[in-house]
């Protein structure tokens, strides 16, 4: 789950941080009222999406105070446009105002739970502001990962190697100390998966600030998390997510054609791999899990109708805990509801896969049954020609 910047900031400064004093607005009446709290003569207004990259798309501007009305009007309801939030872009329904600071340097850092050492790894970089990624790749001197163990304090040696590349003074050095071990003590106790602040700053004054802040929490926790719950903003999310969260599905929204529905995440993976493979794209992720219930099929293959893009649609199950006949009953029933029009390659295997297909021939819908997953690929593709 991720929230938003604002959000963000308000759990760093709980957890005794240096972030930007700043308000959020939600609506253009509330602008005036709200910024009489911000004391600088200018400020920045920055939209408050689920996406980076936001300065570099209009999203962030730095202004004369006086001006905040007629420039928080230009940012509400913009659409904007960010290597994150693909080519329809997101519409501005908050915005954050906050006092400017004379930056001196930008600095990036940011921890995240490395899944492959089971440790947390801390990435911290000079080069702040622009998109790490680049830094990584053009520069990777410029990029320091430390990782370390799942402690409740970082040890001085920890402090050590995440910082040592920012070269700050004793003063500095003090407060990115209780920033680290912030950061640190979020991801273990509020069970984030991610904390990026890009860029950390040190302004003219020497002062060190968060001044972006973006999180990202683990799903699988937020049934112990309630006061992060909250903050979940639906208008962020993709529709068909959300109704896909309420079964149980893993469902992620894609660009292509090729509807896939498959049982699994690492047999989903492999569907998409080779639909590319035969020269197209897969319209979504779409995992229904071990088990899936009657239900959760008919959801999901709902789901998958809903896309306007998709073109047709591929099943590939493999029949272990879930069975075969189940999945054939759910297809059938949805497809009837729904009428399907797109053409449909199912291929099963495992439990129950006689019966499934006995179901889907019996059913008098056109579908086509694949042998294999190589098959079910080539025949998909070639049906949407
Ligand atoms: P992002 O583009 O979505 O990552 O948004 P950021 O919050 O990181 O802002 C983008 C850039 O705007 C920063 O890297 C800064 O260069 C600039 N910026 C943001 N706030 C301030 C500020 O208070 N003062 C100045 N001078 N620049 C700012
Ligand atoms: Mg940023």
């Amino acid at each position: 789950m991720n929230i938003h910047e604002h959000q963000a900031k308000q759990i760093l400064k709980e957890f005794g941080a240096p972030i930007t004093n700043g308000v959020v607005v939600f609506s253009v009446d509330e602008i005036e009222e709200k910024i009489k709290s911000l004391t600088s003569n200018k400020i920045v207004i920055k939209a408050q999406i689920h996406a980076g990259g936001r300065g570099k798309a209009g999203g962030v501007k730095l202004i004369d105070k006086s001006q905040a009305l007629i420039e928080g009007k230009k940012m509400f309801g913009k659409v904007l446009v960010t290597p994150q939030t693909g080519p329809e872009g997101k519409k501005v329904k908050r915005v954050y105002f906050q006092e400017a600071y004379d930056i001196d340097k930008e600095f990036y850092l940011s921890c995240l739970i490395d899944r492959e050492s089971s440790k947390i790894a801390f990435i911290s970089s000079t080069e702040g502001g622009v998109d790490i990624e680049s830094v990584a790749k053009n520069n990777p001197e410029k990029v320091v990962t430390t990782k370390i163990d799942i402690k409740n304090s970082l040890s001085i040696d920890d402090i050590e190697n995440i910082t040592k590349i920012f070269s700050f003074d004793q003063k500095q050095k003090e407060d990115v100390k209780s920033l680290l071990n912030a950061l640190n003590n979020i991801l273990i106790k509020k069970d984030a998966s991610l904390i990026e602040i890009n860029p950390l700053i040190i302004t003219k004054q020497k002062k060190l600030i968060c001044l972006d802040a973006k999180m990202n929490f683990d799903d699988n926790a937020m049934y112990r998390q309630a006061e992060i719950l909250k903050l979940r903003d639906l208008n962020e999310e993709e529709e068909a997510e959300i109704e896909a969260s309420k079964f149980g599905l893993a469902y992620i929204k894609l660009n292509g054609s090729i509807g896939c529905m498959v049982n699994g995440a690492g047999l989903a993976m492999a569907t998409m791999d080779i639909i590319k493979l035969y020269g197209e794209e897969p319209a979504n992720f779409l995992d229904v899990g071990g088990g899936a219930t009657k239900d959760q099929v008919t959801a999901a293959f709902k789901l998958i109708l809903s896309d306007k893009k998709v073109k047709g649609i591929l099943i590939n199950i493999f029949g272990g805990i879930m069975r075969c006949d189940v999945l054939a009953e759910g297809v059938v029933e949805a497809a009837r509801k729904n009428k399907i029009k797109v053409p449909l390659v199912v291929r099963l295997a495992g439990t129950n896969y006689e019966k499934g297909i006995e179901i889907l021939d019996k059913s008098g819908l056109k579908i086509l049954s694949a042998s294999d997953l190589n098959d079910a690929a080539k025949k998909i593709v070639d049906q949407i020609k």
